[in-house]
């Protein structure tokens, strides 16, 4: 089947709008080199979660390509395209049910023990196993409730068994305190080594800190254009 080995991107001259035919992305080109950790950075409503929207084929371009290794991804089998990138989204959003299967989810055949290397290396071991069903606990509606915060750490562990060569990163827009924040970012920093790393950064103090984690010279600064009003 199809591989993204290496996990480069690129997008050229992409033009977007949604079903409202507003622009929202306009001639949005940039390259990310394999293994390399972009951050995205632009005002509220600039398109940064859209980027990330159209990379994981939610839509498609109007205009322009977007390719991964090469391969224009409207080529792409969505679910196909969808295994080799893993996304922890802005808003993560659990599924009713076990948080052993909430973070299996990245790779359905993994082990209890890989959930558990996984939820370990994501920093939340140690929260699920306060609860009193531990890895059985029942998340969602009925159950237990965690933070925004706890729930992406969860979105990181499913991303780390899922192992993907592309990983997009919408940080969350919420405040979050700032141990929790450095708890979560040192998780990310285990999920963007040797990947291609698509960040969206929200707070400048925030890009500082990748830069502490990462290597200078596989950083570079994307500012995405402000939305043009008619
Ligand atoms: P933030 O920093 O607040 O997360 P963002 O840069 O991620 O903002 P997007 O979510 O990409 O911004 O949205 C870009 C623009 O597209 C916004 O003006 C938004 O209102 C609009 N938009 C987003 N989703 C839709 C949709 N489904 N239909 C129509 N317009 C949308
Ligand atoms: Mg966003």
């Amino acid at each position: 089947g199809l591989r993204f080995r290496l996990g480069k991107i690129e997008f050229e001259n992409v033009h977007f709008s949604y079903m409202d035919g507003r622009d929202i992305l306009r001639d949005v080109s940039f390259t990310v080199m394999p293994g390399q950790t972009v951050a995205l950075v632009g005002p509220s409503g600039s398109g940064k979660s859209t980027i990330i929207r159209l990379l994981f084929r939610f839509y498609d371009v109007k205009g322009g390509s977007i390719r991964i290794d090469g391969q224009d991804i409207s080529t792409v089998l969505q679910a196909s395209l969808r295994s080799h990138i893993g996304v922890v989204p802005q808003d993560t959003v659990l599924f009713n049910d076990t948080i052993r299967n909430n973070i299996r989810y990245g790779r359905v055949t993994a082990t209890d023990e890989e959930v558990e290397q996984a939820a370990i290396a994501a920093d939340i071991h140690e929260r699920i196993l306060s609860f009193r069903d531990g890895y059985d606990t029942q998340v969602g509606e009925r159950g237990l409730k965690l933070s925004g915060g706890e729930k992406q750490r969860v979105a990181i562990a499913r991303t780390l068994l899922k192992g993907p060569q592309i990983v997009m990163l919408d940080e969350a827009t919420s405040a979050l305190d700032t141990e929790t924040e450095r708890n979560i970012q040192a998780s990310l920093a285990k999920v963007c080594s040797n990947r291609t790393t698509l960040v969206v950064a929200h707070r400048l103090n925030n890009i500082t800190s990748w830069l502490e984690l990462f290597w200078m010279q596989q950083y570079q600064l994307c500012l995405s254009p402000p939305p043009q009003s008619p």
